[in-house]
């Protein structure tokens, strides 16, 4: 069975130093929680500037937090004013890569191409990829709800070797930061589409371990509908995220 991943998006919230205190705060408020026997997996995700002090604190305080980035450029390294690679990342013992957020599609172009190239770099630097696809209000109204995050999806996943280590996150765009979320009944059925994808692109064992989130005003009064899916294995949390009590509250979520 996979391990259910409840991974937490603080976009561009919190410096370093605040950074810091909501870290303390949730290793405080979860200290014999579940995640802690190693039934879920917890995971954050800072802004850049905050993931050398996150580390430090992680490690000096053996916190069991998994560490990831937002996004990371598709090249190595050169003359790339402002972004970041893969492998300064993984050297800052970064797990996870964030990559194809709406939020980076929508504000900063980002093409299913740019995606899929950033996926090969974050599995050249041995990330694994959390893989947002989603559909808009208008995508949904004009092709359901599927069909977008099947492109995206597959388009993300082109070249990508047979029994990869990825992570998918279904986050519907209307969803994200509106307090309306998907119900748990459309989460799974996109979800198990998703799956099918991921199968045939890096083969069904690896599918079946690959762990799919939902994302898009998660809370810990939804959380329980969504994890009792049997394609949803986690949830990519915005906002709820930075509230302490309540993040704590969703990675203590009962079935
Ligand atoms: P919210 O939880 O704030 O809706 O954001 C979801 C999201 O975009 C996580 O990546």
């Amino acid at each position: 069975r996979r391990l259910p991943l409840i991974a937490g998006n603080w976009k561009m919230n919190l410096d370093h130093l605040q950074a810091v205190a909501l870290v303390q705060k949730l290793h405080w408020a979860l200290k014999d929680a579940k995640h802690e026997a190693g039934t879920v997996e917890l995971a954050v995700f800072p802004p850049f500037t905050d993931i050398r002090t996150v580390q430090t604190l992680l490690d000096a305080d053996k916190i069991p937090f998994s560490l990831g980035a937002q996004d990371l450029s598709a090249h190595d390294s050169g003359a790339y004013t402002g972004e970041v690679s893969g492998q300064f990342l993984a050297k800052l013992d970064c797990r996870y890569v964030i990559i194809g957020h709406s939020e980076r599609r929508a504000y900063h172009h980002e093409s299913d191409e740019v995606v899929a190239a950033k996926v090969q770099a974050a599995l050249r630097h041995g990330l694994v990829p959390v893989i947002c696809v989603g559909e808009t209000a208008e995508d949904l109204e004009e092709h359901g709800a599927s069909a977008v995050p099947v492109r995206q999806l597959t388009a993300a996943l082109n070249g990508v070797a047979a029994g990869a280590d990825i992570v998918v996150a279904y986050e519907p765009v209307w969803a994200i930061g509106s307090g309306q979320a998907a119900t748990p009944e459309q989460a799974q059925d996109v979800c198990a589409k998703l799956r099918e994808v991921t199968a045939a692109a890096i083969g069904g064992d690896a599918a079946d371990r690959t762990r799919i989130l939902y994302g898009g005003s998660v809370k810990s009064g939804n959380i329980a509908g969504f994890m009792r899916e049997p394609d949803v294995d986690g949830a990519l949390v915005g906002g709820a995220s930075l509230v302490v009590d309540e993040f704590a509250a969703i990675v203590r979520y009962q079935k």
